[in-house]
């Protein structure tokens, strides 16, 4: 496959993109006049390892958390629904976890917010090209950590921000979004986009979907992959990941027992 450079999304058309290894100063700390400026008025899209960790930071469960804090803007431009962060109501729009001494959701700030000032795209699927994510300077007017600091490469601030800990379970999202079923601006019907949703973002509503119906009994899975499902959050976020690409695409990842009685 080919991994040619693919262009700008319009969203991000104008703003300079970077290769991993590209270098650009910031330095980010209580003591810069903008402090919290960027936590306000802005669009905070979240993954579903930020909806899952934010929710069980806050006490919540992710259907609690996506009622109270997210918004899921429908566009007809959109292939799949996008989860944002909820701002306030006040006139500044500021983020409900901003306080005085600045994030107070920090250890679980969502992924965007970790990479600011660097901005990621995914482009859309093409047949022979290999999905690979696209990273962009976001040179933003009221933002000073242009003005100092270190040189950081792409890749060195994002194992800064503690994203590479969570690439993994992240990946497993990308490759769902970035699927090449959606070659040629294909797009899932409605209710496939509600198992999308259901498992990517509403854990707690996807458990009791494999726990509380008779999901084990269809497919073959090992007890300890089970028993880790029950026991782990991300695992079943990861097994989530896995029946999306059986559901959505049509991928052998998950055998339906009945399947596996007729080929024994
Ligand atoms: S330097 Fe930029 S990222 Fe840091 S507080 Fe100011 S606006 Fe936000
Ligand atoms: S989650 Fe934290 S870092 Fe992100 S916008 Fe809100 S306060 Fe700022």
């Amino acid at each position: 496959m080919s991994t040619v450079p693919s262009p700008a999304p319009p969203e991000l058309a104008g703003r300079r993109q970077m290769s991993g290894d590209e270098r650009f100063r910031f330095a980010c700390d209580p003591s810069v006049p903008c402090f919290t400026r960027c936590c306000a008025d802005v669009n905070v899209v979240l993954t579903p390892v930020d909806v899952l960790r934010l929710a069980r930071r806050l006490g919540l469960t992710t259907t609690e958390f996506l009622a109270r804090h997210a918004l899921v803007p429908i566009t007809k431009e959109l292939q799949l629904p996008v989860v944002m962060l909820r701002m306030g109501e006040d006139e500044g729009r500021r983020c409900p976890f901003v306080g005085e001494g600045g994030c107070g959701v920090y250890e679980d700030r969502p992924w965007s917010c970790r990479m600011y000032p660097v901005a990621m795209a995914l482009p859309p699927a093409r047949a022979g090209f290999e999905p690979r994510p696209l990273y962009f300077l976001l040179e933003d007017g009221f933002c000073r950590g242009g003005e100092g600091g270190r040189a950081w490469s792409v890749d060195e601030w994002r194992r800064d921000q503690g994203v590479l800990g969570r690439e993994e379970l992240e990946s497993g999202f990308r490759d769902i979004v970035s699927h090449p079923w959606f070659i040629g601006g294909r797009r899932l019907d409605p209710k496939r986009c509600e198992i999308f949703f259901t498992a990517c973002y509403d854990l707690d509503r996807f458990r009791a979907f494999v726990f509380e119906s008779t999901f084990l009994e269809r497919f073959e899975l090992d007890a300890g992959t089970v028993e880790r499902m029950r026991e782990d959050d991300e695992e079943l976020l990861r097994f989530g990941f896995r029946w999306l690409r059986f559901a959505l695409f049509g991928e052998p990842v998950l055998v339906p027992r009945a399947a596996s009685r007729r080929t024994a």
